[in-house]
C-alpha cells in the first residue's frame, strides 16, 4: 500500500491523468516505465501548446486535471494498486486517462468502469489482440488484458482495430468472446462500428506503423498513420468515461517522435473526454 494514492486529489466530473510506470509485465523488453515521464516533459516543455485539433485549451481548464505518477511496485501488487485507484476515479466521477507503462495496466483501469457501466464498450486499438489466456506463465502478461476482462464481464463489448498479428489461440479466444475485428488486412473497413456509450479507449502505440511510431518493444509493421486513428477518434460522440495510452519504450525512441505521438494522443484523448463526459456530477449519476 502506497500513502500517496490514498491522496490524490479526483477533479469531480472532470478528467485526470495518471501516470502508470509500469513494465515488469512486458513479455519482450522492458523500458516502458520511462514512458509517463518521457511524455509529461515534452507536454510541460514548450514543444507544443495546450490546445487541441478542435480548439479546445486544456492549459488552465478547470475540468483537467494532472495527478502525477501513481507508485507502483514491480510485481502482481500494481495491478491491484491501480485497481483500487481505478475505483476510486469512478467513485468520485472523474474519467481516467491511464498513461502507461506497458498494456498490463488496462485491465483493472477498464474494469473499474465495466463493474460501474455493465455494458462497457472498450475500443482498443492494437496491433495485437492481446487476449492471450497467459502469457510467460502470467494471467497479467501485457498480451493478455482482454482476455481478462472478457472472462469478468460477459456484457462489455470489444471492438478491436488496427491488428495483424492473430495466431490460432488468439483466433480462437476472439471468437469465444465475440470481439469485433477490423484487421488491419481489411482496412479501410466497409463500415466503421457504431458506438453506443459509455465507451473506453485503449491505444497501444504499436498499432502504428513502426516508420511513425518506432519507439515500441514490438515492431509490426503494416499498421495505421497516426491520422486514421484520430479521424476515428474525432468521430467518436459517445461519453468517453476512460482511457489509456500504453507502450511507449522511450529506449527505442532516439529521436523521441513516438513520444511526440504519444503526447499528441494524450491532449486529443483528453479534449475527447471532456467534451463527450457530462460537466455536472448529478449529470454523471445518469450515465448508464
Ligand atoms: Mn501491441
Ligand atoms: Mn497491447
Amino acid at each position: 500500500m502506497s500513502a500517496a494514492r490514498e491522496t490524490i486529489d479526483f477533479p469531480a466530473a472532470g478528467v485526470g491523468l495518471l501516470g502508470l510506470p509500469l513494465d515488469c509485465f512486458s513479455s519482450y523488453r522492458r523500458g516502458a516505465a520511462r514512458a509517463p515521464a518521457v511524455i509529461r516533459k515534452l507536454l510541460c516543455g514548450g514543444m507544443s501548446h495546450w490546445t487541441t485539433e478542435s480548439g479546445l485549451n486544456l492549459k488552465g481548464h478547470p475540468r483537467w486535471r494532472d495527478l502525477g505518477d501513481l507508485p507502483l511496485s514491480a510485481d502482481d501488487s500494481a495491478i491491484e494498486t491501480i485497481g483500487h485507484t481505478a475505483r476510486r476515479a469512478v467513485a468520485a466521477q472523474t474519467a481516467l486517462l491511464g498513461m502507461g507503462g506497458d498494456h498490463a495496466v488496462t485491465y483493472p483501469l477498464a474494469a473499474a468502469w465495466a463493474e460501474r457501466f455493465p455494458r462497457l464498450t472498450l475500443l482498443h486499438f492494437d496491433a495485437h489482440p492481446d487476449l492471450y489466456d497467459r502469457f510467460g506463465g502470467s494471467p497479467f502478461s501485457h498480451a493478455c488484458p482482454f482476455a481478462r476482462l472478457l472472462e469478468s464481464y460477459s456484457q462489455v463489448r470489444l471492438v478491436q482495430v488496427g491488428v495483424r498479428a492473430f495466431n490460432r489461440h488468439q483466433r480462437e479466444q476472439a471468437e469465444r468472446f465475440g470481439v469485433e475485428t477490423i484487421e488491419m488486412r481489411h482496412w479501410p473497413p466497409a463500415e466503421m462500428p457504431i458506438f453506443e456509450g459509455p465507451l473506453y479507449i485503449s491505444i497501444d502505440l504499436d498499432v502504428f506503423d513502426p516508420a511513425y511510431a518506432p519507439g515500441v518493444s514490438h515492431h509490426e509493421p503494416g499498421g495505421l498513420t497516426p491520422r486514421q486513428c484520430l479521424d476515428l477518434l474525432q468521430g467518436v460522440t459517445v461519453p468517453v468515461v476512460g482511457a489509456d495510452i500504453v507502450e511507449l519504450n522511450p529506449s527505442r525512441d532516439p529521436s523521441g517522435i513516438t513520444a511526440a505521438l504519444a503526447a499528441k494522443l494524450v491532449k486529443e484523448v483528453a479534449g475527447l473526454m471532456l467534451t463527450t463526459t457530462p460537466a455536472q456530477p448529478e449529470q454523471w449519476e445518469r450515465l448508464q
